[in-house]
């Protein structure tokens, strides 16, 4: 590339012009720091240093901070391992030899200490690495009993100076994790040479950070995915000039998608995080990313920013990024950035696990290219345009290496862990302040406290959501008696825009709830507080906020989402019941009353379906009517068990925490058997990113599954014979009909396979694998699922796939369409029950808020052809123009006034009622029998927001949300919302594992139309 003149030139002396000014008027504060640069008697390792600068492919992006390698004559460096220095081309190390690399270090340095922090879902451990002087580590204990003190200011009893104390004393800890997202693949080695580096340099800039604070580094945070990547990397190299697999599969279960898990914490990475940051008492968790040039700093995002973060942690994520992006700008490296186009809003990343337990979350974008070759690269407008916040940015189009991105990820590091150490009494002060107002709350912003009752008719539910904030280190209580609170009075009900003055007053009524002894009490006056405010309390995006593009989630109420009750508190009397603090969270379960005949209430738990897999040769029947028996009321669906030793069910019972009844005869009610069936999860090798939630909560509820490519299905001729219920859940990305059935283009390029072999041992992990991963499902397979749900099988599907099986006509009476205006990122809404003799609504009451992310809008219809999509507010309740108003009838001048005929009335979710004129030779008409049948359907619009953002909400509110479509004798069932998400949706399991625990009499209390 030829340029008339180096623009970083010109950049570097007209930052050498404000340098000058900066010094003439530099405070006395500036002139104390350390100049970040290497030490004047520094020993350099100087053939690792030749080659840095023969991988970094411009002089430019580097700093003086890592253009060399400091030299010890006992530690090894890097080379010692990856057999070149790190960010070298076409190196990239298992996790094993990161881990062996650290081992090595901490071997030959009294500096670095190597820790196990758990193992993943596939067995491969986690670490973290330590670094810090020799003193530092030698008074862990110490200053980990300092920051205890400060991470929990009750110990304290919130003594200011005694604080103050500490905080002179203490050692901060900056947490740094890397490549949680497998393809961003260069932070291994750069933190493998950052480990060294603050180990062995004796430059003051380097001694500053090792002696003042202690460095704790995951160099590989998606450990199973790390190991599939680095098999690509070496299929990809030994297969020249080709295409190279995808990475199809990241950890066990989820791709991009486990940076999003620190709500639920459900993914093993997730949890050894949470729990190092905690127990080290951490200030800061840095995670790394690769997919921004060169070197966006996303903590500090646009708005919105979470409502529940501490404005003390806004300020600090403003101060530490824009004086990352200052140093490094007088560096004289181009595009370094903060602010951006990320939203701060869901707390769902895992660096949010800082941000909500008092810390400082901090999160790098550098710029990767997916492997360690060095590659041409071309930027859109987009990326290299000159914004407000990205005054110097990165070039159109340059050579890029994965030594640059090493060198800005180690650069970015040290000018962090640089500034924070200097500046580390104000963050540790802060660091007690936000624990200090989180433990204030409930007398500060409040609430008080939020309580779980003790008389929730979803216990096990109700465990599952403690357990949660248990592992989000949340303190839980439980009342030893019954205890009242006073509540706002509920608020008068929407739609009623006539403010009176009753009303007013109404509005600030309160009236008292008594709670039994034994229900739950999260008290906000504890030190995490924030993190169980923020998944408690309901979130609200306003569709009028500047930001149009949310990047997550809006929405996640786990109360709702988990359906269970959850009552926020700001009755400061909350905290006076008496209560105990508890350890186990666990449903009680087992077995009352006498007899052989045992009966187990449901109220759509999951754990209904656990107890039929497990027991599996016991006799189970599904009541189709609710019923009465030993005093107590039983619901529709409740299990009838026989056959089944008690000691069996006991122990099930127990451990599943289901309360079960026997009785000496069984209830006069009808039922249906309820099988265990053999279920298939239904997968593309589009993209395995959204059904890895699916088959994660079959597996932690111990729900057996055969997992099924669409591949599979095209060979299948017969699937009836092995499976009774395909589940196929959302596709997600690149999941459009043509893709599902076509797959990828294979009228070019090479196979793509997905399989283990010598090269590639990591791949596969239990999943699945294929030879070519580029075919799709094919219309043989298409016309297989159809043979399939024809002959009996239930086929269900989910958004995505839900259109896939409409528009493929595998059922006649839904038709899916999008709407122009709708916008719901990620939201909670409220749902309504339509149908609750359905077996797919067993255990549900009246309203359920579930999971919606844009969901299709389902149509139905009852005659073949006719598919209009319906709307709200459609012209047909209008009249024609004429005499009188809108509700007298017309007239028609010299005639007498005739009857009009009664329009047949319909609701905006069924199937539109057959006219008489319809059903003169009536061969479209779709038989009522083969109709669908609504389960549930989204609520009104001005009922339609639970949390989060809606937005043109009309256009699918009242639609369907759950349909059962029959097709043949088999069915399709289908869902707009998504019921199995990230963990977080437990409420609505129910509604697939009915649908799977009733397959063969899902028709029950089916009633169809007349005619
Ligand atoms: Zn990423």
């Amino acid at each position: 590339m030829n340029r008339p003149q180096n623009p970083f030139l010109r950049l570097i002396s007209r930052l050498a012009v404000l340098g000058l000014l900066a010094a003439a008027c530099a405070s006395a504060a500036f002139a104390q720091e350390t100049p970040p640069a290497r030490g004047a008697n520094q020993p350099v390792d100087e053939a690792y240093t030749a080659k840095i600068k023969k991988y970094t492919t411009e002089p430019y992006f580097t700093s003086p901070l890592v253009d060399y390698l400091p030299a010890s004559k006992t530690v090894p460096t890097p080379e010692a391992v990856l057999g070149d220095v790190a960010g070298a081309p076409g190196i990239l190390p298992y996790a094993e030899d990161v881990y062996k690399y650290m081992r090595m270090l901490e071997k030959a340095s009294p500096r670095v200490r190597v820790y196990s922090i758990g193992t993943t879902e596939e067995g491969r451990e986690m670490i973290a690495v330590a670094v810090s002087s020799e003193a530092n580590l030698k008074n862990l204990d110490e200053n980990r009993a300092r920051l205890a003190k400060l991470a929990d200011p009750r110990s304290i009893h919130l003594d200011d100076a005694e604080a103050d104390r500490l905080v002179s004393q203490a050692v901060p800890i900056y947490y740094i994790t890397g490549t949680i997202h497998s393809p961003e693949t260069g932070a291994p080695t750069a933190l493998m040479e950052l480990a060294y580096r603050l180990a062995v340099d004796e430059s003051p800039y380097i001694r500053d950070i090792r002696d003042g604070m202690i460095t704790l580094i995951t160099p590989v945070t998606e450990v199973d995915g790390r190991d599939r990547m680095v098999d690509i990397y070496r299929w990809h190299l030994s297969h020249p000039g080709q295409n190279w697999p995808p990475l199809i599969y990241w950890g066990h279960y989820v791709a991009h998608d486990n940076n999003r898990d620190a709500m639920g914490v459900t993914l093993k990475l997730t949890e050894n995080v949470l729990n190092t940051f905690v127990s080290w008492r951490a200030q800061v968790l840095h995670d790394l990313h690769e997919s921004v040039p060169y070197l966006y700093d996303n903590t500090a995002g646009d708005g919105p920013f979470n409502a529940w973060v501490d404005p003390i942690l806004a300020d600090e994520w403003e101060m530490i990024a824009w004086r990352n992006v200052s140093d490094m700008t007088k560096f004289g490296m181009p595009g370094v950035f903060t602010h951006g186009y990320f939203d701060t809003w869901s707390p769902g990343y895992l660096m949010f696990i800082a941000a909500m337990h008092n810390g400082i979350s901090r999160l790098y974008e550098t710029f990767g290219n997916a492997g360690a070759d060095t590659v041409e690269r071309t930027l859109s407008p987009q990326e290299y345009a000159r914004t407000w916040f990205r005054q110097n940015p990165p070039l159109p189009r340059t050579l890029w290496s994965q030594r640059d991105n090493n060198n800005y990820e180690e650069t970015g590091l040290l000018t962090s862990l640089h500034y924070f150490e200097q500046n580390k009494r104000l963050f540790l002060k802060n660091f007690y302040l936000k624990a200090k107002r989180s433990v204030q709350k409930p007398t500060e912003e409040g609430p008080a406290a939020y309580v779980l009752p003790a008389d929730d008719p979803r216990p096990g539910l109700q465990a599952e959501l403690l357990r949660v904030l248990a592992k989000q280190k949340v303190e839980i209580s439980r009342a030893t008696s019954a205890f009242s609170v006073t509540l706002p009075a509920k608020k008068p009900a929407k739609g009623a825009h006539e403010k009176t003055t009753a009303d007013k007053s109404a509005a600030t009524a309160t009236e008292t709830r008594e709670f039994p002894a034994g229900s739950y009490i999260i008290r906000m006056d504890q030190p995490y507080s924030r993190i169980a405010d923020s998944l408690l309390d309901h979130q609200y995006w306003s569709p009028d906020d500047p930001q149009k593009t949310p990047y997550d989630d809006t929405g996640w109420t786990f109360g709702d989402l988990f359906d269970v009750q959850v009552v926020r508190v700001t009755d400061t009397k909350v905290l006076e019941a008496p209560m105990d603090p508890v350890k186990d969270i666990h449903a009680p379960g087992g077995i009352s009353g006498e007899g052989s005949v045992f009966v187990i209430n449901n109220t759509a738990e999951p754990a209904l379906a656990s107890l039929r897999y497990r027991l599996r040769d016991a006799t189970i029947e599904a009541a189709e009517e609710p019923f009465e028996s030993a005093g107590a009321k039983f619901n529709r669906g409740s299990f009838i068990l026989r056959s089944v030793s008690r000691a069996d069910l006991e122990r099930a019972a127990s451990e599943l925490g289901l309360r079960v009844t026997a009785l000496a005869d069984a209830p006069s009610v009808k039922t249906h058997p309820v099988r265990a069936a053999r279920i298939a999860l239904l997968h593309t090798w589009l993209s395995t990113q959204t059904e890895g939630w699916w088959r994660q909560a079959l597996d932690l509820m111990h729900i057996p599954y055969a997992y099924i490519s669409t591949q599979t299905v095209s060979h299948e001729a017969d699937l009836n014979a092995r499976y009774d219920v395909i589940l196929f859940p959302p596709v997600g990305f690149a999941g459009s009909t043509p893709a599902i059935v076509n797959g990828l283009p294979t009228g070019w390029g090479n196979p793509l396979p997905w399989k283990n072999t010598p090269q590639t041992p990591n791949l596969v992990g239990g999943n699945d694998s294929t030879d070519d991963i580029r075919p799709g499902l094919g219309w043989e397979g298409v016309a297989h699922l159809k043979s399939f749900v024809e002959n009996g099988g239930v086929l269900l599907t989910v958004m995505d796939t839900a259109q896939f099986a409409a528009s493929l006509g595998l059922e006649d009476s839904v038709s899916t369409s999008r709407g122009s205006r709708e916008k719901i990122v990620g939201s909670v809404l409220r749902a309504d029950l339509v149908d609750a003799a359905s077996p797919i609504a067993y255990g549900y009451s009246d309203k359920l808020s579930v999971y919606c992310d844009d969901g299709p809008v389902f149509s139905l219809t009852s005659i073949v052809g006719a598919r209009g999509f319906r709307r709200l507010g459609g012209e047909s309740h209008t009249r024609p123009t004429g005499r009188g108003t809108l509700t007298d009838p017309d007239f028609t001048v010299g005639r007498p006034a005739t009857e009009l005929p009664a329009e047949p009335e319909s609701e905006l979710w069924e199937s539109p009622p057959v006219t008489d004129e319809q059903l003169r030779n009536g061969f479209r008409v779709i038989p009522p029998a083969a109709r669908a049948r609504v389960i549930f359907r989204y609520a009104e619009n001005r009922d339609l927001l639970v949390s989060g953002l809606v937005e043109g909400g009309d256009e699918i509110a009242q639609h369907a949300a759950v349909v059962d479509a029959p097709a043949g004798k088999g069915h399709v069932v289908m869902f707009s919302i998504n019921p199995v998400w990230r963990g977080e949706t437990r409420g609505s399991y129910a509604l697939v594992l009915n649908t799977i625990l009733n397959f063969d009499s899902l028709d029950a209390g089916r009633k169809n139309a007349e005619k």
